[in-house]
């Protein structure tokens, strides 16, 4: 341990302050994003009712007056199409859980799957898991059948605690944190305190274009599909962005671009909309359609993109 590490540990444990990771994980769809969302009071991550949205790992950070938790939101994990980016993003899964303090494991009320199960196997044995049971608002089942199911899920895993939770109405997530906080460790703050995120704004602008896609396309999705800023440039009252939809395909294009162009256009302009509001300030953002064929199977590809 180096000076600066030992004296950061000796003025927390005089306070008593606590700071570490945390990482939420579980099957597409369960609500982690949601989750994330709402414990740290503002929107960050990219929710939708599409399975994988959030590809890359959004770090939120949330802080009072005696923690700073520092959540890692990791990809849905795949379980049936097999290719360079699925295990790419199974093994974003496994290294987000490495190195944290404490993991949420993420289902939903009175719902077990395989995929669930899937997601279990790769629970870490050394650090604490933390079973979140999700959408409880949902009303599907009384106490007595909750608690039954709650028994059956920790039957299979040595959780160290279980909450349930409403992420969407925010109930129950107070007690979560509680829960969270006793392991984290003793430390000062990592990140200034009126930080949320880590992420650049280069990176949000290209997550809420992300978003538009699932939102618009919806089942037409392509399933090879991803989001590239070419250019952020950021001037004193305008910002200037350009960002490249990539598709496997050349007949995937006019899905994406829709008749007439309207499609594409009502995606750029939502988004244009929510980049003025996150930046405060005109934004001129121009998006385009770009074919990279075989890319979903290109590893190295994938690297550039930082995944
Ligand atoms: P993720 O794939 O695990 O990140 O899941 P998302 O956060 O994107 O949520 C998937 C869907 O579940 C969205 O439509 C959410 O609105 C919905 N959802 C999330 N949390 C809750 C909850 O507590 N109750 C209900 N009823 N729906 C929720
Ligand atoms: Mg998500």
């Amino acid at each position: 341990m180096d000076i600066e590490t030992f004296l950061n540990q000796e003025s927390a444990r005089a306070a008593g302050y606590r700071c570490g990771f945390i990482a939420i994980v579980g099957r597409p769809n369960v609500g982690k994003s949601t989750l994330m969302n709402h414990l740290i009071g503002q929107k960050v991550s990219i929710t939708s009712k599409k399975a994988q949205t959030t590809r890359n790992r959004v770090t939120g950070i949330y802080t009072d007056d005696t923690a700073q938790f520092v959540f890692v939101d990791t990809p849905g994990f795949q379980t049936y199409h097999r290719n360079a980016l699925n295990d790419r993003l199974n093994q974003n899964v496994t290294e987000a859980i490495g190195g944290v303090d404490v993991v949420l494991f993420v289902i939903e009320s009175m719902r077990f799957t395989d995929a669930d199960r899937a997601v279990m196997k790769l629970l870490p044995k050394h650090t604490p898991v933390i079973l979140v049971v999700n959408k409880v608002d949902k009303g599907n089942a009384d106490a007595a059948a909750l608690n039954a199911f709650i028994e059956g899920v920790r039957a299979e895993f040595d959780f160290a605690g279980c909450e349930t939770v409403s992420a969407k109405h925010g109930l129950g997530l107070a007690a979560l944190m509680a829960q969270v906080k006793p392991y984290l460790p003793e430390s000062v703050s990592m990140y200034p305190e009126e930080m949320v995120t880590d992420r650049s704004s280069r990176f949000l602008a290209g997550e809420i274009v992300r978003e538009k896609l699932f939102r618009y396309l919806g089942e037409e999705l392509p399933y090879a599909m991803n989001v590239e800023v070419e250019q952020f440039e950021e001037g004193d009252d305008i910002y200037h962005i350009y960002i490249a939809v990539l598709v496997d395909k050349e007949n995937q294009k006019p899905i994406v671009i829709g008749k007439g162009g309207e499609k594409l256009k009502k995606i750029s302009t939502e988004a244009r909309l929510d980049m003025e509001k996150l930046f405060g300030c005109k934004v001129f953002l121009k998006v385009w359609v770009k074919v990279k064929s075989g890319w979903a199977d290109d590893v190295r590809f994938l690297r550039e993109l930082g995944l």
